[in-house]
């Protein structure tokens, strides 16, 4: 017997958890509605995720930029740039529950470098995924708002704080590289803010919001100058049109 179940964040999975003698011997199960089935499945459990896209290319932002990764793109995220580049990442039921058996299997052929990405990836459980790539021996990295609980095991953990979803203090304690996207001058305050909030040895980047890199650029090699903490970081990958 399969039942339509939704979950938290409204994806929907066929799956069948509940035997037949479960059913028979639950008083309640015939009174509850599909909706009101909030059971583990196994998108909730990791076992599935939403997969938007998986490619192989250059990783082009940040301290890793200009290797070659392989990217595995999981659908679902509500954080809402309004600059979003992969707005059509936010729903996640628009995007197939895919095993993760197959997501692995397919990036060791590419690389043993692997970047979760988003929409957001830590909506989801990241820990049989992220487990599934280390028993392969791969690297794996993660580029993440930080708005969700830190599930998963990351070689490299990039932490891209937005301001209108904030990330929860495990995020700020795990990030090995802070990413701020400057979209106008606020963001330089923000962007001190954030760094006030990770280890010391947390590497620091602002990028231009793509849209607006004309006007930031210019101020951000100054202010980079000024305060030589932070590195700029560039979309490469847009400047070499690659994905
Ligand atoms: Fe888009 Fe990332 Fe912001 Fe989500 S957190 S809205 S995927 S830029």
């Amino acid at each position: 017997m399969t039942f339509m179940v939704q979950n938290y964040h409204g994806y929907e999975s066929n799956i069948l958890f509940f035997d037949q003698s479960f059913i028979s011997r639950c008083p309640i199960f015939g009174k509850l509605s599909k909706k009101n089935i909030r059971m583990a499945s196994l998108v909730d459990q990791g076992i599935e995720l939403p997969l938007m896209e998986a490619f192989y290319t250059l990783q082009g932002e940040g301290y890793h930029k200009g290797g070659a990764a392989y990217f595995i793109r999981i659908g679902g995220c509500d954080v809402g740039c309004h600059w979003c580049d992969v707005k059509e990442s936010w729903d996640p039921k628009l995007h197939p529950a895919t095993a993760i058996d197959k997501i692995i299997s397919n990036a060791k052929d590419y690389s043993d470098t692997v970047v979760v990405t988003g929409g957001e990836p830590l909506m989801w459980d990241m820990q049989p995924l992220t487990a599934g790539l280390k028993d392969k021996s791969m690297n794996v990295h993660i580029e993440t708002s930080g708005a969700y609980p830190v599930s998963g095991i990351w070689d490299w953990f990039c932490l891209s704080p937005k301001k209108n979803k904030l990330p929860l203090e495990a995020a700020y304690l795990r990030a090995d590289e802070l990413k701020v996207i400057v979209h106008n001058k606020d963001d330089f305050r923000f962007a001190e803010e954030q760094a006030e909030l990770v280890s010391a040895e947390c590497k620091l980047y602002l990028q231009p919001e793509w849209s607006n890199r004309d006007k930031m650029i210019p101020m951000m090699v100054d202010y980079v100058m000024k305060y030589p903490k932070w590195k700029v970081s560039l979309q490469t990958h847009k400047y070499l049109n690659i994905p």
